[in-house]
């Protein structure tokens, strides 16, 4: 009887759990995200004109927007008007588990969360997500930040294959990003089409992230405008459509 008691509850406790489940999101053809982090208000604007012959859309998520010059400001708005999404990425950028074990959870929103949030609504930018700086995240900082935003994006590293890779919209409101900048190990051609093509045939939504978009790399936390261009038109000929990351948070039952 015991036995049968036990049994029981552990098949409850299965049902329960595959219930809960969050079920995968699909789109016909896949769809791709991409996310530029910073503030590289030129680059950004400059990339634009490139790939809007592809029909782009992107989430910028900007860093630091205290001190951001008028004229980025100006680019920020011209952005946001021809229908890209402004997302947060913190009014100190700091490294947010790193902050909050410090100097507490109340202080880390105080200080890098409700003064851009306070500079987005006087500028009535709607921004809906936010973009974990370094990737820094844990459970405790998601669950307090999704009191401010719809979505979160977090950061998934290059080492795994299509099936395995954390980069794709699953329907929960934390998402990883893979990175395009070319200092990545993973950065190469062949990978992102590999990762695209499985996003394409599995109707999957990728999600990718860089920074500063330029013709040539010369550093770090940069990214091609070839990588762009590439990614933009695989997406453009296989009639894959781009998303934000509010367009994602929309999708979330
Ligand atoms: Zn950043």
């Amino acid at each position: 009887m015991k036995r049968i008691i036990i049994i029981s509850i552990l098949i409850l406790l299965i049902l329960t759990i595959s219930c809960s489940h969050i079920e995968d999101v699909t789109v016909p053809n896949g769809g791709v995200v991409i996310t530029l982090d910073d503030h590289h208000f030129i680059n950004w604007c400059q990339v634009d004109s490139l790939l809007k012959k592809y029909n782009w859309k992107a989430s910028f998520c900007v860093s630091l927007i205290g001190s951001r010059s008028d004229l980025d400001i100006q680019r920020m708005h011209k952005l946001y008007e021809i229908g890209h999404e402004i997302s947060g990425h913190g009014y100190m950028h700091v490294h947010s588990v790193l902050y909050a074990a410090t100097y507490g959870m109340e202080k880390y929103i105080e200080d890098e969360i409700t003064p851009m949030m306070d500079y987005f609504d006087a500028e009535s930018l709607n921004v809906k997500s936010f973009s974990y700086p370094y990737g820094s995240r844990s459970n405790f900082t998601d669950n307090e930040l999704l009191d401010y935003f719809d979505i979160l994006r977090a950061t998934s590293d290059g080492v795994r294959t299509a099936e395995k890779s954390k980069c794709y919209f699953d329907g929960s409101p934390i998402v990883y990003a893979l990175g395009l900048d070319d200092y990545f190990y993973h950065s190469c051609e062949e990978y992102f089409i590999n990762l695209l093509t499985y996003a394409h045939e599995e109707d999957k939504i990728i999600i990718f992230y860089g920074h500063k978009p330029i013709e040539t790399v010369t550093g770090k936390y940069q990214v091609s405008f070839q990588t762009l261009d590439m990614i933009c038109k695989y997406a453009y000929d296989n009639n894959m459509n781009f998303y934000t990351l509010s367009d994602l948070a929309d999708m979330i039952e």
